[in-house]
């Protein structure tokens, strides 16, 4: 039996504490909020997506970089044992489109509670208003400095600190520097999915505008694409928001100084410019006698008419029956390519996740434990590794808690 010292009351933290504490360990949980779980809170909009109801492989395919270091923690831990935990408490669980796991009340708070019932019952020992400061390695033992100055000692601690997004939840980075100050490689960070600043004005005349079933690309100066897919996004008052948007930010979050990135929106996939074109002279065939601005209601939402008028750069009280072809193909080019310049990211404050941090090259991933410093182990945001939406993250979350916690003895 070791003693335990976990720093961060979140996710990975929790739930290292709960597979620590099933070893007989006895465990110290250092949370510096008033409260546990306080990022968990706020997750899937206060719904927490807890997981991915899916093969271990497609959590891999949506996991940014380095996956195959999560095989152990995956095969350790996988969606279906933090669903079967948690309903173990009474909590269920439900899933949505995309197998997306939720709480069945929609309510993150009963998550939390299942991973504070759960620790209660195997008597983890929880500090709360606790902000650890420092960290000392000496003669076998890890102890833990506040900043009261009060000291702690145990025989392995587990650094559960989190990345830098909304740093009101807590999570400053500050396992970064823990780590980075033992010997650890940490990799720059960056915030990721995250909204885009939107350079043209555009996006403030459309602001609230949420766009279904359109086609996102993501192109850097010299046209090479970084981001394709289709799905759903917000206009906002600073640039570009939504599922889409926020996926996007992920293959290009760290590459800012190297490229300019644009984005083009495709308001209708489905058609090619051919079939677009025949689309839109039926429409003019219907208003054959109104004005252009008034001839595109059945075609795009009634927000976007003027915004795509202007790109068009066409007479907006021009009769419909003078539009010409050359001006048609002109109205099918910007439906099908909306072009937009990305001046950067919201940064951190508004970013699901942090790209970058401790490199898991200094990791055993059999254990969490770290190569450099004996006794040490690192689980969770932490850590360099990141996924998209989806439930993803918060696996990455409960897999290298357990299996760290687990490893324990
Ligand atoms: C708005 C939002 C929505 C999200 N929604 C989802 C979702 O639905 N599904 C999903 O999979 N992922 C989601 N994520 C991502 C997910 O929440 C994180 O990846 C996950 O919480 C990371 O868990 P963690 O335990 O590593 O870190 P955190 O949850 O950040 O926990 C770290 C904890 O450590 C504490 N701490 C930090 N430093 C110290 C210190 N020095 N001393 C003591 N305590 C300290 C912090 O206060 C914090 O409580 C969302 C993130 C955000 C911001």
């Amino acid at each position: 039996m070791s003693s335990v010292l976990i720093i961060g009351g979140g996710a990975a933290g929790m739930m290292a504490a709960i597979a620590a504490g099933y070893n007989g360990n006895e465990v110290h949980l250092f949370e510096k909020n008033d409260r546990l779980g306080k990022k968990i809170f706020i997750t899937g909009k206060g719904r927490c997506n807890i997981t991915n109801a899916s093969s271990i492989e497609n959590h891999f395919s949506n996991i940014i970089y380095n996956e195959k270091f999560l095989y152990s923690a995956y095969n350790n831990f996988s969606s279906e044992d933090i669903c079967n935990m948690i309903e173990s408490t009474g909590i269920e669980t439900k899933i949505e489109r995309g197998n997306r796991v939720f709480p069945l009340s929609d309510k993150s708070s009963d998550v939390i509670w299942a991973l504070d019932k759960m620790m209660k019952d195997i008597g983890v020992n929880v500090h709360l208003k606790s902000e650890i400061t420092k960290i000392e390695n000496s003669n076998n033992k890890v102890i833990l400095i506040d900043k009261h100055n009060n000291k702690f000692a145990g025989d392995k601690c587990i650094v559960a600190t989190g990345g830098m997004s909304y740093e009101t939840t807590g999570s400053t980075g500050d396992g970064y520097k823990f780590a980075e100050k033992m010997g650890h490689t940490v990799s720059k960070t960056y915030p990721s999915l995250v909204p885009f600043n939107i350079k043209e004005e555009m996006c403030k005349q459309l602001q609230g505008l949420s766009l279904k079933n359109i086609k996102l690309t993501i192109t850097d100066e010299k046209g090479k694409v970084y981001f394709q897919e289709q799905g759903e996004m917000l206009f906002t008052h600073f640039g570009i928001s939504g599922p889409l948007v926020l996926s996007a930010s992920c293959y290009i979050c760290d590459k800012f100084k190297e490229h300019d990135f644009y984005a083009y929106i495709d308001l209708k996939p489905a058609l090619d410019k051919e079939t677009l074109d025949k689309r839109i002279l039926k429409d003019f065939n219907e208003n054959i006698n109104k004005n252009f601005n008034n001839s595109l209601d059945k075609l795009l939402p009634k927000k976007m008419i003027e915004p795509i008028i202007e790109l068009c750069n066409i007479d907006p009280y021009k009769k419909v029956n003078e539009i010409t072809k050359e001006e048609r193909e002109i109205l099918v080019e910007n439906i099908k390519n909306i072009p937009l310049t990305i001046s950067g990211t919201r940064g951190f404050n508004e970013a699901i996740i942090t790209r970058g941090g401790i490199s898991v090259k200094d990791i055993n991933p059999k254990t969490m434990e770290s190569k450099i410093v004996p006794n040490m182990y690192f689980v969770g945001e932490v850590l360099d590794l990141d996924a998209k939406t989806g439930g993803y993250n918060l696996q990455i979350a409960w897999s290298t808690g357990y299996l760290a916690g687990s490893s324990i003895y």
